[in-house]
């Protein structure tokens, strides 16, 4: 396995493409609610990552068709957009990718809809905090282990499940880099963080067991015991200063957290 490390050039131009990704989650902060259906939303998502010159990064990939991965509810990843509204009291995972000028950057949030219930709304919280936890990790000097137990000790204390067949993944000029990063690990192992890399940290989580399992458009991702699920991510570099947030959308969003 090899990390690909970033120039601090690199790095803003990565940074260029996270701007526009955390304009387009804006967008979508201000979109989501009981009525729009997330057709629309991809659609909206499209027209602004292109008004900046920049490419939706998911769409053709692998043969997906949209800008946005939309996963309501028990659908953990992966949803592809659809006429269905979102409803009062559901939770739904926006996911999208940005490449600019040959470099990708990578973010999802999971929304309320309207007012949500208390599980939910735990979930949501629990799982945004884990993210900052996993942030505070990629740090020169510790190891991948120490990002991946630090997303499910606080999933872990707070009751809920990681979803260990899922995760995060190095990120550059192609959306998926090495290495893999799970979200649950032990601490001090796997490889050295050191600057220049760059990772897409993205818990994701489930209110009960963490067994998923595949749609039947081979796309879509559920818990396999219908239980909520949730799933926030940043794209996050590793510098000399400290992690750096290349997808700041909570400098702009409040979430849940
Ligand atoms: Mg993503
Ligand atoms: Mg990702």
């Amino acid at each position: 396995m090899a990390i690909k490390r970033k120039s601090p050039r690199d790095l803003e131009k990565m940074a260029a493409a996270g701007a526009i990704l955390v304009e387009v989650h804006e967008l979508l902060a201000s979109m989501v609610r009981p009525g729009v259906t997330t057709k629309e939303l991809d659609t909206a998502a499209e027209e602004l990552i292109r008004s900046h010159r920049a490419k939706p990064t998911f769409k053709g990939y692998k043969g997906f068709p949209a800008t946005l991965c939309t996963s309501p509810n028990a659908m953990v990843v992966h949803g592809i957009p659809g006429p269905d509204p979102l409803l009062e009291g559901d939770i739904i995972s926006i996911d999208c990718g940005v490449t600019k000028n040959g470099w990708v950057a990578d973010a999802a949030i999971t929304h309320p809809v309207g007012e949500i219930g208390a599980v939910a709304a735990k979930l949501l919280e629990v799982t945004e905090a884990s993210l900052h936890d996993a942030v505070e990790q990629c740090r020169v000097g510790r190891r991948l282990g120490d990002v991946s137990h630090a997303v499910q000790a606080r999933v872990e204390a707070n009751g809920l499940s990681v979803v260990q067949s899922l995760v995060g993944h190095g990120v550059g000029r192609e959306m998926h880099e090495d290495p893999q990063i799970p979200n649950h690990g032990t601490p001090g192992t796997g490889p050295i963080l050191a600057e220049g890399m760059v990772f897409a940290v993205e818990p994701m989580v489930t209110a009960g067991r963490e067994a998923v399992r595949m749609g039947g458009d081979h796309w879509a991702i559920y818990a396999q015991d219908g239980s909520l699920s949730a799933h926030f991510e940043f794209t996050v570099a590793i510098t000399a200063d400290g992690p750096r947030i290349l997808t700041p959308w909570h400098e702009r969003l409040r979430v849940a957290a």
